[in-house]
């Protein structure tokens, strides 16, 4: 609670008390203040897992036992196929049990490939991205001046929210993983960014006429890991960070080589343009994945409470809200070669970090 609350709070109990409010009126905002003083001051804590993770059948169950809010599931290449797992019984079965624990699902897609679908491209090639060369292409992303491929991305993108509909009203809709994005005359003056932020900002328009309150993630990361500078982000496109390329062996703010510091520095650059109520940081401390460079047998996560401890600072200091990490890999075979994934150290500190005067 801040001094702000306390001191409204104050006066609106003495209040009260001297209009002769009644005791039921001042038992509610007694509760409320003690609702939000307790409150976490990260309202996502989550992890990022796969289709192919839930091998490890009970990982709702362990999630709300380390006090998270939010399971993501990813689709590294194909939305399409998540959704086709969804709509299974499996798929079925595993939201059921997610809302019966009150666990947020919300789905981190790499999109493009799906919501423009590649086999048009032999009728309508002028709808796809041109590579540095000066040919259209049938990989990755789309032209952003196509009102053909916009259109088609956007309606997809809604097609495809009513299967993979987040609970939280948070959708995401990245450009395919780590791909350049069109060369075309119209976009080469628009970075790989402003184009993402270009297609996000549509999306966000047509997933509104179904979904009242939805918000439209914009992902920096990678090739869109520099804020755009020519498009704006309409009011409900939010900001996701994730910094691939930083160590996890010491603290993100203390690295000092120079690929960490880029990383880094893109965190307030982005936060400028985007603003920090709804933003939310997608990590790598849980990303076995990454740490077994994608590859299998997943080498043990080297997770260092001392450096999450510093991050989620770095991290809530500013203001951001939303926290998830990546957690690819932990699977029933993770948990039988390594044992327990450090998930309760992470939810732990997640729940408990608290803004401390003076701290930002
Ligand atoms: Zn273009």
């Amino acid at each position: 609670m801040s001094m702000h609350d306390q001191t409204d709070f104050t006066r609106r109990r003495f209040l009260a008390s001297v209009t002769g409010g009644l005791a039921v009126g001042r038992m509610a905002l007694a509760a409320t203040a003690t609702r939000s003083a307790d409150e976490p001051f990260f309202l996502t804590r989550g992890v990022v897992i796969t289709e192919e993770d839930l091998t490890l059948a009970d990982w709702p169950e362990r999630a709300v036992a380390a006090g998270l809010t939010t399971i993501g599931l990813h689709a590294p290449k194909s939305p399409r196929l998540l959704a086709r797992y969804i709509q299974s019984d499996a798929g079925q079965k595993l939201l059921e049990t997610c809302r019966r624990l009150g666990l947020d699902v919300e789905y981190e897609l790499h999109a493009m490939q799906d919501l423009l679908p590649r086999e048009l491209f032999d009728k309508a090639p002028e709808l796809f991205r041109m590579d540095d060369k000066g040919a259209r292409v049938r990989e990755w992303n789309l032209c952003v001046h196509s009102e053909q491929a916009m259109q088609t991305v956007a309606e997809n993108a809604v097609d495809l929210a009513k299967t993979l509909r987040p609970t939280t009203g948070r959708y995401f809709y990245w450009g395919d993983d780590g791909c350049p994005w069109c060369r075309c005359r119209q976009c080469a003056g628009l970075s790989d960014s402003d184009q993402s932020l270009l297609v996000a900002n549509r999306i966000l328009d047509a997933i509104r006429k179904v979904d009242a309150k939805a918000q439209v993630a914009y992902l920096a990361y990678d090739n869109t890991l520099p804020p755009p500078k020519q498009i704006k982000p309409k009011s409900g496109v939010f900001l996701e960070y994730a910094p691939i390329h930083r160590r996890y062996d010491v603290p993100f703010e203390r690295a000092d080589d120079l690929k960490t510091r880029q990383q880094f520095e893109m965190l307030d650059a982005n936060l400028d343009v985007f603003g920090r109520e709804n933003a939310q940081v997608l990590e790598y401390w849980l990303d076995v994945s990454l740490f077994s460079k994608w590859k299998k047998p997943a080498v043990k996560v080297p997770f260092d409470p001392k450096v999450l401890a510093a991050d989620l600072d770095t991290y809530g200091r500013r203001g951001i809200r939303h926290v998830t990490t990546f957690a690819v890999y932990i699977d029933a075979d993770y948990v039988s070669r390594h044992g327990e994934p450090p998930l309760k150290d992470y939810g732990e500190q997640l729940r408990r970090w608290r803004r401390q005067p003076g701290r930002g």
